[in-house]
């Protein structure tokens, strides 16, 4: 370092030491923390034109292999992860004959006829509907694993068009390069999630009216990357800057899915078929028989379009999948069936300290009845767990000859402690 840190500024941006973490001196000659990740950023990309580890950017999974992987992981939702198994095989697989027109995941077809060349497949970006805690989120998630991808979430709340307090829509691609170790090409595959993409819907049927800043502007910024532009981000996030150095990346290839609740649509389904439905079905409230899922799944364009989402922004998510609310039964299963079961993941806590874990099936049922009661789907369910397995947690690693804990139905209702097994010898000492 300089001695006198008030007059070292950094030879690159000129920023002093008071503006910056911290400058590193050279011979003559100093550069700060911001620039010396600039200048990693311009090397990798320069330098690692491919993938930078040598790794295939992404591994094509066929539609049955993603839907088996997905079943592991998510309980429930059979229609969007058949839909989604399908909507990222075609994506991977466009991508593939793009970088490769001779390539084909069905080696009998021995690659693809020149007449299909010029055909250009375009992309399908996914729209999610479903209430909260239903599993968007984890679905998005574990496609990006499956396929071995970099994966980005984000809340499309946080977001407003450039010039405006909040998120550049920029930063979304940016945090999609940070989660590929800023490997552009692997980001340039990369599955982005947005969520809350129903709380950015234009908050007037009528357009020109006013100019919505927090809805329609938002749609318009993301509109540009979900469609496919090269843009410019800045590599260490915040907002842009004239004097700043960016990292180009395209967006062609990304895959988008957005997700949201869309309180109030099915209303407006309903609205739009109600009168046809009533004159097929059997009785005058053959309408009101349908769940909202139902309603909601015969989901239409207009629809989306009178909730207020723009409609080149509809046309961007052209595959549409709508969730089942997840019922006491499917909440059971997420909390004893997937690979990565909170359960289970107690369990192994548990047994780290040498002591069975066991939850009586009336326990898991009630644990799944009050997470229903709090209307977040399964999101409630670790947070109730936490609560409920705090004070065991505490105490077992203090107590020797802890064999087994029961947590039964009473345990959960809050009317007992969990049962607590010693083994013999200790137990006898805890008598005496
Ligand atoms: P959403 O995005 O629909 O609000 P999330 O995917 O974030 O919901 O779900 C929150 C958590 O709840 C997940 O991390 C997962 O543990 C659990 N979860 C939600 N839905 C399911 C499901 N269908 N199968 C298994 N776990 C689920």
């Amino acid at each position: 370092m300089a001695k006198s840190s008030r007059m070292t500024l950094c030879s690159f941006c000129g920023k002093s030491q008071a503006e910056v973490k911290k400058i590193i001196a050279g011979p003559g000659v100093w550069i700060c923390d911001s620039c010396v990740n600039v200048c990693k950023t311009i090397v990798d990309r320069e330098v690692k034109p491919q993938s930078s580890e040598g790794r295939p950017v992404f591994r094509l999974a066929k539609p049955g292999e993603i839907k088996r992987s997905l079943d592991e992981h998510v309980i429930g939702q059979e229609h969007a992860k058949k839909v989604l198994s399908v909507a990222v095989y075609n994506h991977y697989k466009r991508l593939l004959f793009d970088n490769n027109p001779g390539e084909t995941p069905h080696p009998s077809t021995g690659g693809l006829a020149a007449e299909f060349h010029d055909v250009e497949v375009e992309k399908s970006n996914i729209l999610l509907v479903g209430p909260t805690g239903s599993g968007k989120t984890l679905l998005a998630r574990t496609l990006a694993r499956i396929l071995d991808v970099p994966f980005a979430i984000s809340d499309a709340t946080t977001l407003t068009e450039a010039g405006y307090v909040g998120e550049d829509v920029e930063n979304v691609v940016l945090r999609l390069l940070q989660s590929a170790n800023y490997d552009v090409k692997r980001a340039e595959c990369g599955i982005i999630y947005i969520d809350e993409i129903d709380k950015i819907s234009r908050k007037s049927e009528n357009p020109s009216i006013t100019r919505d800043v927090s809805g329609e502007g938002v749609q318009q910024a993301l509109l540009k990357i979900l469609e496919g532009t090269t843009c410019n981000v800045p590599p260490q996030g915040g907002r842009k800057h004239p004097n700043q150095e960016y990292v180009q990346i395209n967006t062609s290839n990304i895959l988008f899915i957005c997700g949201g609740a869309f309180t109030g649509l099915d209303s407006i389904i309903q609205r739009r078929v109600g009168s046809r439905m009533l004159g097929f079905g059997d009785s005058k409230d053959g309408a009101a028989k349908l769940t909202p899922v139902q309603i909601m799944r015969t989901i239409a364009p207009e629809d989306l379009f009178k909730f207020g989402m723009i409609p080149e922004f509809i046309g961007r998510l052209p595959v549409v999948s709508v969730l089942d609310e997840l019922t006491i039964a499917d909440l059971e299963k997420v909390l004893m069936l997937t690979k990565n079961a909170i359960v289970k993941q107690y369990t192994k806590l548990f047994a780290m300290d040498g002591v069975k874990l066991r939850f009586s099936p009336d326990a898991v049922r009630a644990i799944a009845q009050r997470s229903i009661e709090l209307k977040t789907g399964a999101r409630a369910l670790r947070s109730i767990l936490e609560k409920l397995m705090l004070d065991i947690m505490y105490e077992i690693p203090h107590r020797e000859g802890v064999i087994e804990v029961l947590i039964d139905r009473g345990v959960v209702i809050g009317r007992k402690k969990p049962i607590v097994k010693m083994a013999p010898s200790a137990a006898d000492k805890d008598a005496a």
